[in-house]
């Protein structure tokens, strides 16, 4: 029996990969290296490189494998890009999910555990935002995701595939054993950015936008670490494992933090000062979007072990020290 980790060699992917060894589980990847990195795949998990619209190789390796579990990472995450490309999210993210879907009913995988994003709530209020808000997304990637979210929930309905899907709120951090992290060039999450620019790699940070109405006027985010957000994951297998109803979970701490205050978390931890610019807003973003969290807890028993955006920020910038010293990223 093992776990299919599809996007395993990318950023969250490759943290689960690390829990689950860690759980003593046999885990197989399928990522098409498009994002993600050979290396941060351990060398004792079997790395088929290939493409989750492939359904020759999907169904090859389900029963390879025999693969009773799927975790879907595999996808494009940046909300401007998708504003430019959604015809590209559409094919990714949800064009190719319904063939993984496809393959899941075909080779008898009995729980598929799916990435969703707080996106696909849209432009809520300052409120921490439940599971069963209105589903109403402004950016193509969380269309791409909330489409999704339905296809699965009707395969399921189908076909007797049990499903968790996580809406993840704004993941950073990196692996506190420097062993993996988030490794993409040209990223454009805040806190990676941020890291970036305190070490010079940057000349300076822009914030997006400070006529939100927020307390600040910068945009209010949920930020998680990434080692948290693995470990839910687990917590959805073990309950799907013993027989857990299918359901959507919000995976967030229920904290909001402005993007201003992320930058003043990052310069103390850096102890660099470095530049910032005020800019228009970004297309896309929401105001303000905070996790109601305690569904994920309570029904999942999920337990944070990392939620103080310090320690976030330590690991995300001891990460971002350590891709200097590599040549292969
Ligand atoms: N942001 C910013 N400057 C940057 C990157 C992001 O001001 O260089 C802001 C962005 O406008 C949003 C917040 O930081 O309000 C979080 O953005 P990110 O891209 O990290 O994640 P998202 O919430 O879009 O998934």
């Amino acid at each position: 029996m093992s776990v299919l980790v599809t996007g395993g060699a990318g950023y969250i992917g490759s943290h689960m990969v690390l829990e689950l060894l860690e759980a003593g589980e046999n885990v197989v990847v399928l990522d098409n290296l498009s994002t993600g990195f050979w290396w941060a795949v351990p060398s004792s998990v079997t790395l088929v490189k290939g493409d989750m619209g492939d359904e020759a190789l999907v169904l090859k390796t389900i029963t390879d494998h025999d693969v009773t579990s799927i975790i879907h990472f595999a996808a494009k995450i940046v909300v401007p890009e998708s504003v430019a490309d959604p015809l590209g999210y559409y094919l990714n993210n949800t064009a190719k999910t319904r063939q993984l879907l496809e393959c899941a009913v075909k080779g008898g995988v009995k729980n598929f555990i799916f990435s969703s994003t707080a996106a696909v709530y849209g432009d809520v209020s300052s409120e921490p935002v439940a599971e069963d808000n209105e589903l109403t997304p402004v950016s193509p990637y969380g269309r791409s995701k909330l489409m999704t979210e339905w296809m699965l929930q009707d395969t399921a309905f189908a076909h007797g595939l049990n499903y968790v899907i996580l809406r993840y709120f704004n993941v950073a951090g990196a692996d506190p054993k420097g062993r993996v992290g988030q490794s993409t060039p040209n990223a454009t999450h805040l806190i990676k950015v941020a890291c970036q620019a305190a070490l010079g790699d940057r000349s300076s940070l822009d914030i997006f936008g400070n006529d939100y109405p927020t307390p600040d006027g910068t945009c209010l985010r949920d930020y998680i670490h990434v080692c948290d957000l693995a470990k839910a994951h687990m917590d959805a297998l073990s309950y799907l494992r013993a027989g857990g109803k299918s359901d959507v979970f919000n995976c967030g701490y229920g904290i909001g933090l402005s993007v201003q205050e992320i930058v003043n978390v990052v310069k103390k931890v850096s102890k660099v000062d470095f530049k910032v610019n005020l800019s228009p807003r970004r297309p896309g973003d929401p105001a303000a979007i905070v996790a109601k969290a305690d569904k994920i807890r309570d029904i999942l028993g999920w337990k944070p072990e990392y939620n103080h955006v310090e320690g976030i920020v330590q690991d995300a910038f001891a990460w971002e020290k350590h891709l200097k010293t590599r040549n292969d990223v």
